[in-house]
């Protein structure tokens, strides 16, 4: 469902530039409104959400679409832990579909999907394993890596129940905006994938802003 936001980039408390195959991570408080600003159009943001002061509970895919019904995330999508709690809610999105069934690309899947020689190229994978070694004080490892959403991919589920990788129908400056239920951490992995139909071949930057939301 498109919905727009009522907040002014000016009044963000915390702003920055993703570029195309960097990652990020950083807090959000309870209650703090977080952007995702799809700066370029069809670029591919890998998330994975914690919550900060237990971060054995993490965003879960099936959670989500279990407890709601639905496959893919929009307004309204409550994004639920593996213990069942409420992390985030999308409380605006101008792009209107996010993926969390696909994954995020790993060498190996690069090496399936497209072909053996990109097994050396850059994947989300990797910019997650190294963003959680570098988190904050709880030292995660891989085994923290868990499942992601994919904010801005379009990856249908056909008639028979399998994935494809669609045209992304995301475009310049579209944005998904969340509340945090609690605190939590976010780290995301701007898509460094070359091969990827969705971005056009074209990895591009994203820009994250975040707002307190008591106003
Ligand atoms: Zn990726």
């Amino acid at each position: 469902m498109l919905t727009e936001s009522t907040y002014e980039p000016a009044q963000a408390v915390y702003r920055h530039t993703i570029l195309a195959g960097d990652r990020w991570m950083h807090v959000v408080r309870q209650g703090q409104i977080f952007r995702i600003h799809d700066l370029e159009g069809n670029q591919a943001a890998d998330t994975l959400i914690y919550d900060a002061h237990h971060p054995d509970d993490r965003y879960s895919a099936s959670d989500t679409i279990q407890r709601q019904g639905k496959l893919y995330l929009t307004t309204g999508s409550v994004l639920y832990s593996n213990l069942g709690h409420a992390l985030m809610t999308i409380v605006a999105d101008t792009c209107g579909r996010h993926d969390t069934l696909g994954g995020a690309c790993s060498r190996e899947s690069n090496t399936m999907r497209y072909a053996l020689d990109k097994e050396h190229m850059h994947a989300c994978r990797d910019s997650f394993i190294r963003g959680v070694q570098e988190c904050c004080e709880h030292h995660l490892d891989k085994r923290d890596i868990t499942c992601n959403i994919n904010f801005f991919m379009n990856v249908p589920v056909t008639p028979d129940g399998r994935l494809t990788f669609a045209d992304g129908i995301s475009a310049p400056g579209r944005y998904v905006e969340l509340r945090a239920e609690r605190d939590v951490y976010v780290l995301i992995s701007n898509c460094p994938q070359l091969n990827n139909p969705c971005n056009a071949y074209n990895p591009t930057p994203v820009e994250v802003l975040i707002w307190d939301g008591d106003r």
